[in-house]
């Protein structure tokens, strides 16, 4: 299935192709300082397809801490946090927040928490080559990636 996620105004946009017509999908609450603060709740799928349209860059903060290897997209006009990306290897990986989930039932949420506390960054980025959506686009100017760019 497409599953399409937004921001709450619809700056930051994506779609997710993700095998199956109503695939289960893993939703992890993060237990990390900034997701707790956030109720962040986020899933990928390293087979998943990830396009991500951002309207208006400027409305868009770049987060990160502790180990900074992770960058927490949020929308400046909006609050919410639709996606995080980390570059391994010349390579950017994803996760979603299903939270920006437009088009899918809830009952295809598997819920459960997760708490990567005590890890070393060698085995984070580890985990995340092996669990993150390794196939992302991200395109700035409001097209999604795929579709034809404006004439002018
Ligand atoms: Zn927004």
């Amino acid at each position: 299935m497409r599953i399409n996620g937004k921001c709450h105004c619809g700056n930051i946009a994506f779609h997710l192709d993700w095998e199956g017509d109503a695939p289960r999908i893993p939703a992890r609450a993060c237990g990390c300082t900034f997701c707790v603060k956030h109720g962040g709740v986020w899933t990928s799928n390293p087979a998943g397809k990830l396009s991500v349209a951002i309207e208006d860059a400027t409305l868009v903060s770049k987060y990160e801490f502790g180990t900074r290897t992770a960058t927490f997209h949020t929308c400046t006009r909006c609050g919410v946090v639709p996606l995080v990306t980390c570059e391994i290897a010349n390579r950017l990986y994803a996760v979603v927040s299903v939270n920006a989930f437009e088009n899918v039932d809830p009952s295809q949420l598997d819920r459960a928490a997760a708490s990567f506390e005590g890890e070393d960054v060698e085995s984070r980025l580890a985990r995340r080559q092996r669990n993150w959506i390794a196939d992302v686009r991200m395109v700035e100017g409001g097209r999604v990636a795929g579709s034809e760019p404006a004439a002018s």
